[in-house]
């Protein structure tokens, strides 16, 4: 049993709210706290996904780049061979 920080009135230390007066016992508070870091880390964790996915999307994009311009050089280089064996 714990004392109710608001009333004072003696209620179970599992209680989500003190039964008199509804004030929010420290279990709840702690409950809450932790509600909160839980919050907090998984907004972090999306944050990190969503950097993490933008990064490896434009990673993508430039080697799609990178690709393309490299079969570009490689058709001219063939090209150029072509030429001159002529
Ligand atoms: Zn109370």
């Amino acid at each position: 049993m714990i004392k109710c920080g608001e009333c004072g009135a003696e209620i179970s230390d599992s209680a989500i709210a003190c039964p008199k007066c509804g004030a929010k016992t420290a279990f709840t508070k702690r409950q809450d706290a932790g509600n909160m870091r839980a919050m907090i880390f998984i907004g972090c964790m999306v944050s990190i996904a969503v950097i993490v996915w933008f990064v490896v999307d434009d990673l993508q994009k430039k080697a799609r780049v990178e690709n393309a311009i490299n079969m570009m050089r490689t058709y001219t280089d063939k090209q150029d061979v072509f030429m001159k064996t002529r």
